[in-house]
């Protein structure tokens, strides 16, 4: 019997430790882990320069409380914004709480310039903003809010890629256009430049602040830093989490000055948003990511992973849908059952997360090599031929 609550279906295995892209279960099997503890193993398990930047700073300072100045946090704060279209940076835990974050920002930036009317969140139906009463309503899924009323309000929603929809759903109290830049939970969805680029269009011109989730496919998922950077639009807020961190959990929101001067003292606080030992961690992923050729080889890894798992659909058509995808965040829809699919790539030692839409969601750590990524592939024709 088990103390912990129900509210997760968890596979029948555990670890007792990880190394690069492996996962070594209690029972002594090794797992090849491409779901990356979704998406926040950025340089896959133990890596070396996070252990040791952990070890140096729990010898020195874990937290301090947002009453001081934190050093390790204006370092890593300067980093992002010269890295990003940011100026401002606050520090939270998770994206979740990044996401609820971004929200209040975009409300209170409008109420600070007299426009508290410009209140509404507009969203994608059927989105993933993370598990917080606001954050439920935000993403206009049924099954998400279940039970869960009354309604947070504030929020409306349009169809997937429908500018028209979106255009129709716009008003004056629009304060901000709230989505992900690559859909990862609702389906690895990626919108295409020329929706992002009119979409920052409708901002500028209905004076709308454009927020872009980039909790799973921001830092490096895309193989770009940020995904919204294809695209060349320059968002108004992006909250973020999952990667930044490792593995230790960290969130951010990043805005400009314009929208960041009306967060004033009072207006948000997290007791542990940016403590020393978050911050040390934090810094280790930012230089990593940053290293020449790191992204570079995230795109290069991507392109011959997704090349081959094309040819693989076309190997399989009758199991493999579609493969979608960015970067290494990637979707295999299948049209067998997801679950019995999942199973069978972990009976075979290859560690994957589903998505909506009957995706199977591959994220290998961003360092992942190219021989990893073959094993995978074998392991995946290996399930589908035995169909
Ligand atoms: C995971 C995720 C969240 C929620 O992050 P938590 O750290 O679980 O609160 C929010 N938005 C997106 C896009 C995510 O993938």
């Amino acid at each position: 019997m088990s103390f912990l609550a129900s509210n997760y279906k968890r596979r029948n295995l555990s670890f007792k430790k990880g190394k690069g892209s492996y996962l070594f279960s209690t029972s002594g099997k090794k797992y090849l882990d491409f779901l990356s503890g979704i998406a926040v193993n950025t340089l896959g398990h133990s890596n070396p320069r996070l252990i040791k930047a952990l070890n140096a700073q729990a010898k020195k300072v874990w937290h301090v409380s947002n009453s001081f100045q934190i050093p390790e946090g204006e370092i890593l704060a300067k980093k992002l914004a010269k890295k990003t279209f940011a100026d401002k940076v606050i520090f939270v835990n998770s994206g979740a709480e990044a996401n609820e974050t971004a929200i209040k920002i975009a409300r209170r930036y409008f109420y600070s310039i007299g426009k508290p009317y410009k209140n509404r969140i507009l969203c994608i139906k059927n989105s993933f903003h993370g598990r917080t009463l606001a954050n439920i309503f935000a993403s206009g899924s049924k099954k998400m809010t279940e039970g869960f009323g009354p309604k947070v309000n504030g929020f409306d929603h349009f169809n997937y890629s429908d500018l028209n929809s979106l255009r129709k759903k716009v008003t004056k109290n629009t304060a901000g256009i709230f989505f992900e830049t690559a859909m990862g939970e609702s389906g690895i969805k990626v919108h295409t430049k020329k929706f992002l680029r009119e979409v920052k269009k409708i901002c500028i011109e209905k004076n709308i602040l454009l927020i872009l989730d980039e909790v799973q496919c921001g830092i490096g998922r895309s193989g770009k830093f940020f995904a919204y950077e294809y695209a060349k639009v320059k968002p108004d807020i992006v909250p973020i989490a999952k990667g930044i961190g490792g593995g230790f959990p960290i969130g951010a929101v990043l805005m400009t000055k314009k929208v960041s001067n009306c967060m004033v003292p009072g207006t948000h606080g997290s007791t542990y948003g940016g403590n020393p030992l978050a911050m040390a961690i934090g810094n280790v992923i930012m230089d990593e990511v940053f290293k020449k050729g790191f992204l570079n080889n995230v795109r290069k890894n991507s392109k011959y992973f997704l090349g081959k798992l094309n040819s693989l659909k076309n190997k399989y058509p009758k199991i493999i849908k579609e493969i979608r995808g960015i970067g290494l965040l990637i979707g295999i829809q299948v049209s067998v059952d997801l679950e019995n699919f999942i199973n069978k790539l972990t009976q075979n030692k290859l560690l994957t997360i589903r998505a909506a839409e009957n995706v199977v969601r591959i994220l290998p750590p961003l360092n992942v090599k190219k021989k990893e990524i073959d094993i995978a592939l074998k392991i995946l024709n290996k399930v589908c031929s035995e169909y």
